[in-house]
């Protein structure tokens, strides 16, 4: 089989860098091209050399045509309405679209999914990495089984981050609404400040810290009346991400248009 040909998108971003040197380092993919935003100041830089690797040949572009002409696959970790904007182009043109971004709105959900509706092979996830995906499921099972527990959801990442709570924290919270068999987004609770009276049973709160260079924290405390159970998880290093999104990528390759996650890929669904 030919190598699949991938363009990443925000190529200059801290996960643009983690998936170009993923791709690099990965046999039966090659680096067709890297775009980041107009005006960004990576364009015409060679994206390998900017990924602390040697020259590939490549130059990073703002020219979103030229960087989608002949890719099979576009690795997307950007913003929300740039992932809009890629799906409807990986539909129209048959791409294999990998969706790390975070912070989408309902509306950009439904515009993805659409999207993968429309002709595009679409994994989306808000956490790449074995670990996370594996936790969804042990916290599905630990909000089924623990059901007087109270959930609470803390997260720390980065200073540069600009979306809160993180899209893994978020993807926790849906997986103990899941095991709860109640709707996350009625049984939330994003933001405690001032006189908020007790602790409203059956919620699930989240709590988010922001600081320094920590690259994603997640615990998921049951707290019960004698006894407190945490669920912990650490990303030691961005490429723990974009080692995921790549074989999202290979797997995505061999599926019929539709939008998948990262479940699915490592077959835990
Ligand atoms: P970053 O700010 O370092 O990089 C984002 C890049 O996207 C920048 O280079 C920016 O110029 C580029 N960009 C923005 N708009 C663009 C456009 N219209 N066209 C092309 N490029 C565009 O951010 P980051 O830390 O790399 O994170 C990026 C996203 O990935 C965030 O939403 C973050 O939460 C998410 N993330 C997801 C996972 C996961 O496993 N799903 C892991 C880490 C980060």
């Amino acid at each position: 089989m030919s190598d699949l040909k991938v363009a990443v998108a925000g190529a200059g971003g801290r996960m643009g860098g983690a998936n170009i040197r993923a791709i690099a380092a990965t046999p039966g993919l090659v680096l067709q091209s890297a775009f980041d935003r107009s005006g960004a100041p990576v364009i015409g830089r060679d994206a390998g050399e900017l990924s602390g690797l040697d020259a590939l040949g490549v130059a990073i572009t703002d020219n979103l045509d030229a960087a989608l002409a002949g890719a099979e696959v576009i690795i997307d970790f950007t913003a929300p309405a740039n992932s809009v904007l890629l799906a409807r182009e990986a539909a129209r043109r048959g791409l294999v679209h990998i969706v790390g971004t975070t912070g989408c709105s309902e509306a950009d959900e439904a515009a993805i999914a659409e999207a993968a509706a429309d002709g595009a092979r679409i994994v989306k996830a808000g956490n790449f990495s074995l670990g996370v995906n594996l936790l969804l499921g042990l916290v599905r099972q630990a909000a089924a089984a623990l059901p007087g527990f109270d959930i609470e959801i803390l997260e720390m990442h980065h200073n540069k981050k600009v979306d809160a709570p993180s899209g893994t924290a978020l993807m926790l919270g849906e997986a103990a609404a899941r095991g709860r068999n109640v709707d996350l987004g009625t049984h939330s609770v994003r933001v405690r400040d001032g006189h908020t009276g007790p602790r409203q049973a059956g919620t699930i709160g989240f709590a988010t810290l922001r600081g320094g260079n920590v690259i994603g924290e997640h615990k998921v405390i049951l707290a019960g009346p004698s006894e407190r159970i945490e669920l912990n998880h650490i990303a030691d290093n961005r490429a723990l991400f974009a080692e995921g999104a790549v074989r999202a990528a290979l797997w995505a390759r061999d599926q019929r248009p539709g939008l998948y996650s990262m479940a699915d890929v490592l077959g835990f669904n």
